[in-house]
């Protein structure tokens, strides 16, 4: 094996290395980093890359990816890790989707806000192409990548692998066996919607050569160690699946491979109360909510217009008209 060299950092076979990337520079000269985790097995194999927390409010998927890469002893890995376990580190300090501070400050200038949708980036950009760019550039050294993700606040998933469009081809194929390796049990193989949209971090990776898939678990806003230990089980798996590192994969005792997500919106407002279970499959016209307005009164029952899986539930205790307040995934 050779010595591992990003961003000015080398890592000898068998090595791990915690670093800093500069990335960015805030107005009083403060230098925004990227955490950089580097691990260089000893013999032959992929080099992956791992993203979490581009987004805030998702610390899951911080602490997932760190703590499945705590586990790893690089004397007995196979090929290379490349880990940004915050992709947004001003998002994570706003605790939020967004850098709310930048994005308040000047609103015109910070779009587009979400780093998410804006690769492969623009280091000419804004402070979110600024970072893709930065993200971009360290994605497109490796061999396959996987983008970690939680929902944000007041929304919870089942583990999930979600595919960039299986339309562009060997590499989105190839993602394809990426997720199944995750085995969470759960995929969306989408034709429509923000996750396979232009500009999405796994879409223009899996474009550019570099298989790669979404990732979402549990709730945004909180720390849910279930699930976090659930996620770290899912990555060790896809590196045992890659051949990357020795043990056992766990595998889910079935896996609903969906087409489609189908969002339900709220047609009254008021107090949610969400009546199935996360990942339950529901029946068309079963009831999944009911919304009561602040006399107590029933405002509406929200009823399943489709069969599917009840994928992503809503955590706030209240909604607006129109607000989100189920997902079903569609076989
Ligand atoms: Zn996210």
């Amino acid at each position: 094996m050779d010595d591992l060299t990003l961003e000015g950092f080398t890592v000898a076979p068998g090595q791990r290395l915690k670093a800093r990337v500069p990335a960015l520079e805030l107005a009083d000269g403060t230098v925004i980093s990227l955490p950089l985790i580097l691990i260089n097995g000893v013999r032959p194999g992929p080099r992956i890359y791992i993203g979490a927390g581009i987004h805030g409010d998702e610390v899951n998927s911080v602490a997932l990816v760190t703590r499945a890469l705590a586990t790893i002893d690089p004397a007995q890995l196979a090929g290379s890790v490349v880990c940004v376990p915050v992709q947004q580190p001003l998002a994570l300090q706003a605790d939020h989707r967004l850098p709310l501070a930048q994005y308040l400050k000047s609103p015109l200038d910070q779009v587009p806000a979400d780093a998410w949708t804006c690769f492969p980036g623009d280091a000419n950009g804004n402070i979110a192409q600024v970072i893709a760019a930065k993200l971009f550039g360290m994605i497109t050294q490796c061999d396959v990548a996987l983008d970690v993700h939680t929902p944000t606040r007041g929304g919870k998933y089942v583990p999930i692998a979600i595919l960039p469009h299986h339309g562009m081809g060997a590499h989105a194929k190839r993602a394809e066996e990426l997720a199944h390796l995750l085995a969470t049990g759960w995929i969306v193989r989408g034709e429509r919607g923000m996750y396979v949209s232009e500009g999405i971090l796994c879409v223009e990776a899996t474009r550019a050569g570099v298989p790669c898939f979404t990732f979402e678990i549990g709730e945004g806003g909180r720390l849910d160690m279930d699930f976090v230990e659930t996620g770290t089980q899912c990555v060790l798996n896809l590196l045992r699946g890659l051949d990357m590192i020795p043990g056992v994969r766990v595998e889910p005792a079935v896996t609903h491979v969906m087409r489609d997500f189908v969002g339900i919106r709220a047609s009254h407002g008021g107090v949610l109360v969400t009546e199935v279970k996360l990942g339950q499959a529901v029946s068309r016209g079963q009831r999944l909510c009911r919304i009561f307005d602040v006399f107590g009164d029933l405002a509406e029952e929200v009823l399943a217009p489709v069969d599917g899986l009840f994928v992503r539930a809503t955590t706030l205790g209240t909604v607006s008209r129109g607000e989100r307040v189920a997902t079903l995934g569609v076989l």
